[in-house]
Parts: C-alpha cells; structure tokens; sequence
C-alpha cells in the first residue's frame, strides 16, 4: 500500500541518498537542468529535487506543509510533488536553473521503499488488529478504505506502544531504568516531562545517564534544541538514531519499558510507523461511540461502532439455519416491500447477542416468491466483504425469515437527505469509495449485483456503507461475462445501463455504469435521478448521447468517474477495479488535506 503522492512520477527514486542520486544523475549524462525527486529523511512527506547545474549537483529541500502544500524553502506553495516539479520546469523562481529533462528511473530501478512507510504500514496493521479485532482479508479492506484517517490517529498515539516510551516516571527513575542491565552507549528511553508539558530523552553515554527536553515549538513541532522538527516524537526518535543532532550520541538500543511489551507482546521493536507529515489533534483511542442515526460524528471510523466485532470472524455465527428461539423480533419496520417487510430483532448466539435486520417473507405459500428469497441467501451466503451487508442465516418459522447484520443508518439516499447539513463532501467520497470496494470484491467473485442504487447502500453509521439488496443479484458462470435475462421484469431502468435495456445483457459493467448513477444520486444528497423523466424516456435521453448534469455539491474529478460509468460500450467502460483506484486516489488526496484550523497554524511563519 502506498500512499506516497509521488509515487507515479517517473524521475521519482523513493528514499535514496544524495550519493546514490548524483551517481543516477551522472549516469543520465549530467546535462544542465537534469532532475530527479527523492524522499526526504529528515521531514516526513517531504522530498529532495536533485538538480544538476554546471556539472555540479543542488539538492532543494522540499518540505510538506501542515495545510498539505509543498513548497522549496522561500518558495511558492504547491499542492503536490508534481505540480511543483512542473511549476519549477517553466520558471526557475531562486533555483539555479529550471528544471530541464527529467532523469526517467529505468525499469530495473524500482522505487526504494522508505524506512518510514514500512513502519507506518506495520503500524496501521498492528492498530487495526487491536482496535477492531480485523484480520486477514477484512484488515486489508479495512485499511485501504481508511488510511488516511489511521495514518493521522496513529500518528496521536504511536509512541505509546513504543517499547522505549516510559510514560509519566521521573528522572531519577529513568536513569533506575538505563542503569539496570548492560548500558551501552545510545542506550535511551522517552518519558513524559513531570509537568507533562512536553517528553524528556534519557540517553546512555559513557555509564553516563544524560537528559535532554524535547522542544515543542508553537505549532506542535518537536526537536531538539536548534534541531531539525518533527510532527511527532516517534519520528524524532527515528531521525536520532540516524543523526546525532546535538545529542552526545546518536540514539541506540532502546531501554525497553517492561509494562509496554507486557501489554503488547506481539509488538517487535521494529513495527513503528507515522504519517506523512501531520500534526495531529488530540483525540483519544478508545473511544467507541454508538452508531447512531441521529447523531453525525465526522470523526467517527467506520468500525468503531457497536456491533462490528462479529465479523472479523462470521464463521462463529454464521450458521445459515437459524432457530426461531435464537431470535427476538421487535415491532419496529425498518422497510419493506413486495416480499413483506424488513423487521429489527436480535440475534442470541454462543457469543453474545448481535442486532439484527430481518427479511420477513410475507406470502410463504407462493412457492415463486420464497425460491426468489432462497436465492438472494444463496448468494449473500458466499459474500464476505465489510462493505456488503452479510447474511447471517435464514430461519424458516412462522414465515420464512432471512436474517442480515443490521445496518443501522438505514439507505444512503434518506440519510443524506435529511442530514445535508452535516454531511461533508469528504464523508460521501469516503462512503462512495467504500461501496466501489465492495462492488470491486463483486466483480472478482464474478457477481452482478443488478439494483445497485442509493437505497440499496445502507449505512452502519455516517463513515460506513454497505451494499444491500441481493435480490436481482445473479452469480455468473465461470465462462460468463454476463448474464442475459429471457424476459424484462420489474426493472430500476434509471439505473440500467444501455446494454441491459436494449438486449437484457447484465454484466459488472451494467454495475459500473449503476454505480454512477449511485454516486450522482450520493453527491445530489439523495436527489432522484432523471428527475422528470419516465424511465422509458431515460433510454432514449441516453441513446442521444446526453447524461445527467454534475450535481452541485459534485467535486470536478468525481464527475469524471461518473461520467466515465457511463461509457455507452460497455467495452470502453472502466470496471471497478478501475472505479475503485479513481475513488481511492481522490480519497486519499482530499482526506490527508488540513483542516482549516490547522492550515491557519501553518500560516505562521516558521524558521
Ligand atoms: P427490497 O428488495 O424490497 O428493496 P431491501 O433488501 O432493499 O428490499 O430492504 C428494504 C428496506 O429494508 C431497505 O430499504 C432498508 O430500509 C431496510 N433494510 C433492509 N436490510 C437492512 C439491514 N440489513 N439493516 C437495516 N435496514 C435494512
Ligand atoms: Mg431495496
């Protein structure tokens, strides 16, 4: 996983050193105004440009603000690596020249891995695995659909876990601590200042214990005294043990604070990780607020809520034959429809009891209709995915019951209508972009889902979306690429792809063209598509080559996935795989932006 903005750019080396960038720079031929961009060890998200000049080499320092922009001390600020890199191609703006030809890496070269990202990646495995009991698979999902969140919460707490970090002990217990055992040089330990303030370092030199304060300076930045800055103390530490910066030695083996490991032990002092160059508000880990309908929390993750442990392991309850006395069903109607109605309930097993959403059959007796829900369990029953709403058996009693996992927040469209006000842009992106995660797992199981709607995405709380509805879903063979419907039923036109409407053709493809039609319903805060039009006259508003206009609220680049899903061939459609790079990479790019509080710290000006 990597999340590093630079990552696509050709001239874009990772984390080399300056001698390995000069030597590349050499072999391109030393030209003037020949270039290559490489990670930055010193600031977190920053990079160095490595400019070549008069046969000689500059390295320009380039440093990630706070508010998410980068800028070349003294110069302009950029809102990417590239855009930056392209600016400094046209106008050489204090550098000794511009950018002339790129130093294109050669496909033997891949991009060296910063010491940094292996540590955040193990960091954020690590946190998803306490936090909300994930593994395999579901850890993966869950990662991906949040890392720029992880990224800025583990940032507040990594040290903790840090075998080195020792809490609140004071001074002389510190040097107790360094003095026991061996004591080789470099031997160090982080404590929290005794008023808390800020950390003290207790390092090991000579048998001798020295102490030095961590300076935090205005905007949160820790150092040493005159040393390079740090969002966060793990960094610092990080940076010590490479670079002595003012310390009587550079940093060492840590003195292992027994409680951390107890706690802990499958945490090596190695699995350290932090994000890209933010400042992180002070919020506490263990907060598991409750899903709630009523209730938007923006700071919410999506698996903090009640109720979301099961999954990690659905074979535990997953049986598919439910007893009747295993469930209680309440009065309350979360939907209903043709089949009857969606009722809430709870679910007791061995492991405790787990809200429930249950699919009441109301007519048993028509055969046709219970084969149609014996369907949709077949096919939820082989769906394993945090984005799509699980089954968690069928218990057939006074009518035949499908029990789900209950979505609490009820249908994206309703939600979002009657909560616009605190609805953020960001949050739908999100929300989207967990929904072309699971419509992305469809697709490799080879599943068209068919009615893929914003009443069909159902919320567990305001940051997690799941797909629901299975009930026109059709497994394809393994041969197919699609599935062809004898006759035309009851159909969501509106949401129907040409392919389907003209030949009955249904494919991931028809998906993909749905899932635009979700997201314009999604960014129209639940507005009906079409609005005027017949379904019958949509086909033909279609054919013309016409399509939907960009909701207001619409951001430019997710109008143009939208608009790519409706592609008229569906063979020059994007698939979701595709659909969900575009979602991810947009995701990324606005979740890891500052908030306007922070990006008014960084305005301060900063030595
Ligand atoms: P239909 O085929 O009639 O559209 P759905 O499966 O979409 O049936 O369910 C109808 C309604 O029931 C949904 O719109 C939603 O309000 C509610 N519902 C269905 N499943 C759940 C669930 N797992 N959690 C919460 N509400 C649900
Ligand atoms: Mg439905």
């Amino acid at each position: 996983m990597s999340t590093d903005p630079a990552a696509e750019l050709p001239f874009f080396y990772g984390c080399i050193s300056r001698s390995d960038a000069e030597q590349h720079l050499k072999l391109a031929g030393m030209s003037d105004g020949l270039f290559l961009l490489r990670q930055c060890l010193r600031s977190l998200g920053g990079y160095v440009l490595s400019v070549v000049w008069n046969l000689d080499f500059h390295h320009y320092s380039i440093e990630k603000q706070l508010n998410g922009t980068y800028s070349i001390a003294g110069g302009k600020p950029h809102c990417g690596p590239a855009e930056l890199c392209e600016f400094y191609s046209k106008d050489a703006d204090g550098l000794v020249c511009m950018l002339k030809k790129p130093c294109l890496r050669s496909p033997d070269t891949p991009i060296r891995t910063g010491v940094f990202d292996k540590m955040r990646d193990n960091m954020l495995r690590e946190y998803v695995k306490q936090t909300w009991n994930l593994e395999g698979e579901a850890m993966e999902q869950a990662i991906i659909s949040q890392a720029p969140q992880l990224e800025k919460l583990i940032a507040t707490t990594a040290h903790e876990k840090m075998p080195w970090y020792h809490g609140k002990i004071n001074r002389q217990e510190g040097e107790r601590r360094l003095y026991s055992g061996a004591q080789p040089d470099g031997k160090f330990l982080v404590r929290d200042k005794e008023d808390a303030s800020t950390f003290a370092l207790s390092v090991v030199y000579g048998k001798t214990v020295y102490h030095y304060q961590v300076i935090q300076d205005k905007s949160g930045k820790l150092s040493m005294p005159e040393g390079t800055k740090f969002d966060t103390i793990w960094q610092l530490v990080e940076y010590l043990k490479m670079k002595p910066d003012g310390l009587v030695t550079v940093l060492g083996e840590a003195c292992v604070n027994g409680k951390v490991t107890e706690k802990t032990p499958s945490l090596p002092a190695n699995r350290r990780a932090g994000p890209n160059g933010y400042t992180p508000p002070p919020r506490a880990v263990t907060v598991v607020p409750k899903a709630a309908t009523a209730v938007p929390d923006s700071e919410l993750l999506p698996m903090d809520c009640a109720g979301f442990n099961p999954y990690h392991n659905p074979n535990e309850i997953k049986k598919f034959n439910i007893q009747r006395d295993q469930l209680l069903m309440d009065e309350v109607e979360l939907g209903s429809g043709n089949f009857g109605c969606v009722k809430k309930g709870v679910l007791r097993t061995d492991a405790g009891q787990i809200d429930v959403a249950i699919k009441v059959l109301k007519s048993d007796n028509e055969k046709l209709v219970k084969d149609e829900m014996m369907r949709e369990a077949e096919i939820m029953h082989q769906l394993s995915n945090p984005f799509i709403v699980r089954m968690l058996g069928l218990c057939n009693a006074e009518h035949l019951m499908l029990v789900m996992e209950m979505a609490a927040a009820g249908p994206l469209n309703k939600f979002l209508s009657t909560n616009k006000d605190t609805v953020t842009v960001e949050n739908i992106v999100n929300l989207m972009h967990q929904v072309s995660m699971g419509m992305k797992y469809l697709e490799e199981k080879n599943f068209v889902h068919r009615d893929l709607a914003a009443r069909n995405v159902l919320l567990v709380n305001q940051q997690f979306a799941k797909i629901s509805d299975f009930g026109l879903s059709k497994a394809l063979g393994a041969d197919d690429s699609y599935y062809k419907a004898r006759t035309a039923g009851k159909w969501p036109l509106k949401w129907y792809a040409p392919e389907c409407l003209n030949f009955h053709k249904f494919s991931s493809k028809s998906d993909v063209w749905s899932f635009g039609i979700t997201m314009w319903e999604a960014f129209s805060y639940g507005g009906k598509p079409y609005k005027k039009m017949k379904g019958t006259e949509v086909g033909r508003f279609i054919e013309s080559g016409s399509r939907m206009e960009r909701p207001a609220a619409c951001p430019e680049r997710m109008y143009t996935v939208m608009t790519e899903c409706w592609t008229y061939k569906q063979e020059d459609r994007p698939d979701f795989k595709k659909v969900e790079e575009s979602m991810r990479s947009y995701h990324y790019s606005i979740s890891s932006k500052a908030k306007p509080e922070e990006a008014e710290a960084a305005a301060e000006p900063t030595k």
